[in-house]
């Protein structure tokens, strides 16, 4: 079968990472967006002079980058200028109790021998192995395309998953090697980015702390924004169309193969091979016949899906005080905000939240003198969202805000959007309005992910953080690139 056309659907980093691999392969790529502009989840907005990164504003694991773009013989500074973050970032414990994350890690070791004496060999130790769980997990487990339990039998394999302690939970594992509760805190916070507790998350994950404390935070200058834009680039380098405002909402399917997507508007797109980096759910469920479906509906709800989000873009008309470009607020306990996420789903009577203030790195981002800032409060995925629930959860946190920084804020306001799963519904068709995409549980890990390939559609593929290998900007990125070497392998040119 000689295949030109490849129709892949979404601009996030995952249909951008797989268009651009498959065109430069030679095949013939539209990308579809429904959207006016690229990046999905990654989107930026400008309002009076303030420039909005819409959701990622952690750039870790920057090898990946430089591995992606190297695949293209290029590199991220090809594109975009990278500055490490130091302070990588700071936690808010309390009133008067905030701590800087350094950057450098001698000076890290020191900060947490003054938390717990005598903790630095046992650091140590938590790194080594999380290094190593890194270069398995990150170099090789993760590019899997996860279709077949054989890809993950092979006795060295196995050996390996069994150091990389993949069936022990994340809690379990930080606490023996730590006790102090600050210290436990700062360990389990990254793999809040894999949508669940550190009790439900393999210590696989410790590899999130060797990228957190080891690689380090980056910023790209001009914004989170700059990657998607040096994708782009690089993309319509390798000849890839793309067409915006082209929602996709069906597929023309004669004996299991797919032929054609439509869009919207009437649009046309003649198919041999379709990758759907678009919400995995909305493609099963909204755009396929039921008959052509990967999963039934009872199979979606059983998902346990990563938390959603509330977001406030602000434009704060001053300088603003004892805040750095990433802040934790870790003032209240984990445990109830937990509970509201994950086991009792409600709003959460004492959110936890994070602040970024990118203009603190980034002049470009505010206008003079002013500030740009986004605050963001994990939420369970589905629960109702009104305009009435948003304005209480901003005055809870900008009372804390205020409170933790001694200062006015919501005064200085100038802009203000808010954004939550009513908007992430109807702007990517979110499965239950879910921010970050499907939770990295041990039970929906690799082969136990919704599969990249449908079952029924010989020549339709998934991309992005519903299936392998995960959430993130990192691992989307990685999923394009291996459902374009699955698509390769299938159909050759
Ligand atoms: C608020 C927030 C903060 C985050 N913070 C971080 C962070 O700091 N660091 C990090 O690494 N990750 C972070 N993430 C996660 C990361 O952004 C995502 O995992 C990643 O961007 C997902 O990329 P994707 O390509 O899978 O999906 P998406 O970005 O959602 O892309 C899917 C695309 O498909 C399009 N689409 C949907 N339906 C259709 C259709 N029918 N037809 C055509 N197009 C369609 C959508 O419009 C969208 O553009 C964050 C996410 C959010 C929401």
């Amino acid at each position: 079968m000689s295949i030109k056309n490849v129709v892949v659907i979404g601009t996030g980093f995952a249909g951008l990472s797989a268009a651009t691999h498959l065109a430069n392969q030679g095949y013939n790529v539209s990308l579809l967006e429904k959207n006016s502009t690229p990046g999905g989840r990654a989107r930026k907005f400008e309002a009076e002079g303030f420039v909005f990164d819409m959701g990622p504003s952690w750039y870790w694991m920057p090898d990946v980058f430089e591995t992606y773009f190297g695949h293209f013989g290029k590199k991220p500074s090809d594109y975009y200028d990278l500055i490490r973050l130091d302070p990588s970032y700071t936690v808010v414990f309390g009133d008067n109790d905030f701590m800087d994350i350094p950057a450098n890690l001698a000076a890290f070791r020191a900060l947490l021998e003054t938390i717990e004496p005598g903790v630095g060999p046992k650091l140590d130790e938590f790194l080594k192995q999380a290094a190593y769980k890194y270069e398995v997990g990150i170099k090789d487990l993760v590019y899997r395309p996860s279709r077949s339990i054989f890809e993950f039998t092979s006795p060295g394999l196995l050996l390996d998953m069994i150091r990389m302690d993949i069936f022990q939970s994340m809690s379990k594992h930080v606490r023996k090697f730590f006790k102090e509760d600050k210290i436990i805190r700062l360990m389990e916070f990254p793999v809040l980015f894999l949508g669940e507790t550190a009790q439900n998350i393999p210590a696989l994950y410790s590899l999130m702390n060797y990228a957190d404390i080891a690689l380090g935070t980056w910023y790209p200058d001009g914004g989170m924004h700059k990657i998607i834009e040096g994708m782009v680039k690089l993309a319509e380098e390798k000849g890839v169309k793309f067409y915006y405002d082209a929602e996709v909402t069906s597929l023309d399917i004669q004996n299991g193969i797919a032929k054609a997507v439509f869009t919207k508007d009437g649009r046309k797109f003649d198919a041999d091979v379709v990758v759907a980096g678009a919400d995995y759910n909305h493609i099963d469920q909204k755009v396929l016949e039921p008959a052509y479906r990967n999963y039934d509906e009872k199979y979606w709800d059983k998902r346990v899906m990563a938390p959603g989000s509330l977001l406030f873009y602000l434009g704060v008309n001053k300088k603003l005080d004892n805040l750095r470009h990433h802040n934790l607020f870790f003032d209240e306990p984990l445990g109830p905000h937990a509970d509201a996420i994950y086991t009792n789903p409600r709003w959460p009577e004492k959110p936890l939240f994070y602040a970024s203030v990118p203009s603190k790195t980034d002049p470009t981002v505010a206008p003079e003198g002013m500030e740009n800032l986004f605050l963001l409060v994990p939420l369970a995925p589905d629960l109702e969202d009104t305009e009435e629930m948003r304005e209480k959860y901003y005055d809870i946190i900008m009372d804390r805000l205020e409170r933790l920084t001694g200062q006015e804020v919501r005064s200085h306001v100038v802009y203000k959007r808010s954004y939550a799963h009513k908007d992430f519904k109807s702007d990517y068709h979110a499965f239950k309005g879910n921010a970050y995409g499907l939770a990295n549980t041990l039970l929906q890990t690799a082969i136990l992910k919704p599969s990249l390939k449908n079952k029924k559609v010989k020549n339709l593929y998934y991309t992005g953080q519903l299936t392998v290998p995960g959430p993130g900007v990192p691992p989307s990125l990685i999923s394009g690139h291996v459902v374009a070497k699955e698509v390769m392998k299938e159909n050759n040119l």
